[in-house]
């Protein structure tokens, strides 16, 4: 299994239509990407702290890949082949950050702002993937990758047409509907069944 150490975090946005219509926003014509640095990253049973900055910071459960052969300007089938593992992740995001500034950076962008599970194994059928979030135990979002606007491979083609991905590398799939809130003494979870999943308690910033 590859490591977790990558030198990007591409992240798609809107790529569930239930999600991109609870925020009030269309499904994107193609794939809509950011950027998430290294530094968010927080594994299971780490604390997600809440910046004081922000009065709105919400979870997204979303199916990460871990690259595993460099891809630069790959057609999908090649872009498959590069997947190497799967890794449940959360995409915490500062809302009320996101919306007035315009670009995400900052709010997707904080200190324990992407926890990430073990890296689990790549299934034959990379649509039968599902992922699921709990706050406190009870079930908020529930996805497939069967549901994604853009799938997987046309994910990585996409993206390898634009930056080149590296091996270790890790892309965000994009959140299903039913994001919401996270307030300090939650415990929050995100759950690939039967491949990872990443559970954090959520704290107030130092
Ligand atoms: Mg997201």
């Amino acid at each position: 299994m590859p490591n977790l150490s990558p030198s990007k975090i591409v992240c798609v946005g809107r790529n569930y239509a239930a999600h991109a219509k609870e925020l009030g926003n269309d499904v994107p014509k193609e794939p809509l990407i950011f950027l998430k640095p290294p530094s968010s990253i927080v594994r299971d049973g780490e604390s997600i702290r809440l910046p004081t900055v922000s009065k709105q910071v919400e979870y997204e459960g979303e199916i990460g890949v871990i690259i595993g052969k460099r891809l630069f300007k790959s057609g999908v089938d090649e872009a498959r082949g590069a997947v190497a593992g799967i890794v449940a992740a959360n995409d915490v995001t500062a809302r009320d950050l996101q919306k007035s500034d315009g670009q995400w950076t900052r709010a997707k962008g904080f200190d324990t702002f992407c926890a990430l599970g073990k890296i689990g194994e790549v299934p034959a059928d990379l649509s039968t993937l599902t992922v699921t979030s709990r706050v406190n135990g009870t079930v908020r979002q529930q996805g497939r990758a069967s549901d994604m606007v853009f799938d997987i491979p046309a994910i990585l083609s996409f993206i390898s047409g634009i930056m080149t991905l590296e091996p270790g590398d890790l892309v965000l799939t994009g959140t299903p509907d039913g994001v919401g809130t996270l307030a300090p003494g939650d415990v929050v979870e995100v759950e690939i069944a039967g491949v990872s999943r990443v559970s954090n308690p959520v704290t107030s910033a130092a």
